[in-house]
C-alpha cells in the first residue's frame, strides 16, 4: 500500500495502472475507520484492479457548531485497517491541498439536499457535492463505493453523478451493524456507556419497523409508529420520516415504492443517523408485468 499526500503524487501514482487498463475503484472517507469503511474497501478491492481510499475531513461540510474541531482521528489504525482489507493507494491531503487560497467554485445540489438532514444541516451537502466532486476528479475512478448508512448522500451522489455527466458507476454498500443492531459510525466514540446503550434505540426501532413492513404492513403512519415506540430512550429526535426512496418526498397512506426511512436523534449530546430501505416487492409495485411470461 502506497501513501500518498499530493494530487500530483496520486496521479503519478495512478497513470500508469490506468494506461494498463486497470479498474480503479475509490471509497472516500473521513478517517477513524470501523468496519464499516472496512466493507467498502473490502467490496472495491473484490471488484476493481487497484483500491484509493482517502481520509478528509472536509472543514466545507461541517457547519458552525458541528464537531469539525473535535472529529476523531487515529491515522495509525487508519492505516492498518485500510492494509488489512486491501487499499492500494491512501490518499492523505491537506486541507489547502484540497482547498488551495482562492478556492470559490461549488456544485449546488438541488432538491434532493433539502429534506432530511439537509434542513438541518443547511449547506451540508453542498460541501459533501463540490468535495466528492473534487476527489472524482482528482481520482478519476471507475467506480466509487459509498455506504447506505448515509442514505440521502447516497441519492445526491448519484443524482451529481448524472446531472453532471461524471463517468464513476456509484455503488452503495449495505450498513455494517455491531451485533446489537447499533450502525458503526464514526461518531459513535463519543458515546458513553449510558448512551451507546439508549442508541440501541434507534437501530432497533428502524429495523423493527423493516420487520413489520417485511411481515406485510404497508401503512406508512405505521412504519414510522413502529419505529418512534422504539426511540423512548434517546434524548429527543430530530426527524424519523418514511420517503419515497429516489426523490426523498414524503410518504403516506401505503406504501407502493420503495421507500427509506430515515432518523436523526441526538443521544448524550451527539447527533446519530440511521435508515432502512423497504423495498415492495416486484408484484407490488408493477414491475413484474414485463418479467413474468405471459399465461394465454
Ligand atoms: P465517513 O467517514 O463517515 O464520511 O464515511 C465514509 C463512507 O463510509 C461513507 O460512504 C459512509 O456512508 C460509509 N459508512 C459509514 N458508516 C458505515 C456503516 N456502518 N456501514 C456501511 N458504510 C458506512
Amino acid at each position: 500500500m502506497r501513501v500518498v499526500r499530493t494530487i500530483a503524487d496520486l496521479r503519478a501514482l495512478l497513470r500508469p495502472l490506468r494506461d494498463e487498463g486497470k479498474r480503479i475503484g475509490f471509497v472516500p472517507t473521513m478517517g477513524f475507520l470501523h468496519d464499516g469503511h472496512g466493507a467498502l474497501i473490502r467490496q472495491s478491492a473484490a471488484r476493481c484492479d487497484a483500491t484509493v481510499v482517502s481520509i478528509f475531513v472536509n472543514p466545507n461540510q461541517f457547519g458552525p457548531g458541528e464537531d469539525l474541531a473535535s472529529y476523531p482521528r487515529d491515522l495509525e489504525r487508519d492505516q492498518n485497517l485500510c492494509l488489512e482489507t486491501g487499499t492500494t493507494v491512501l490518499f492523505l491531503p491537506e486541507v489547502a491541498e484540497i482547498y488551495p487560497t482562492g478556492f470559490q467554485t461549488h456544485v449546488e445540489p438541488g432538491r434532493l439536499a433539502e429534506p432530511l438532514c439537509g434542513q438541518f444541516r443547511p449547506g451540508h451537502f453542498r460541501g459533501v457535492a463540490t468535495v466528492v466532486a473534487k476527489l472524482f476528479n482528482i481520482v478519476q475512478p471507475d467506480v466509487a463505493f459509498f455506504g447506505q448508512k448515509d442514505f440521502q448522500q447516497t441519492v445526491v451522489i448519484r443524482r451529481m453523478v448524472r446531472d453532471l455527466n461524471l463517468p464513476v458507476d456509484v455503488v452503495v454498500v449495505p450498513t455494517i451493524r455491531e451485533t446489537d443492531g447499533v450502525a458503526l459510525s464514526s461518531r459513535n466514540t463519543y458515546l458513553d456507556e449510558d448512551a451507546r446503550k439508549r442508541a440501541q434505540g434507534l437501530s432497533h426501532g428502524l429495523l423493527a419497523a423493516k420487520a413489520a413492513f417485511d411481515a406485510g404492513e404497508r401503512q406508512a403512519a405505521k412504519l414510522v409508529e413502529i419505529a418512534r415506540r422504539s426511540l423512548a430512550d434517546v434524548d429527543s429526535i430530530q426527524y424519523l420520516e418514511l420517503v419515497d426512496a429516489q426523490a426523498l418526498e414524503p410518504l403516506a397512506g401505503a406504501v407502493d415504492r420503495t421507500a427509506a426511512l430515515c432518523a436523526a436523534v441526538f443521544v448524550g449530546g451527539t447527533r446519530l443517523i440511521d435508515n432502512v430501505v423497504l423495498a415492495p416487492s416486484a408484484v407490488e409495485t408493477g414491475l413484474n408485468v414485463s418479467l413474468s411470461p405471459q399465461r394465454v
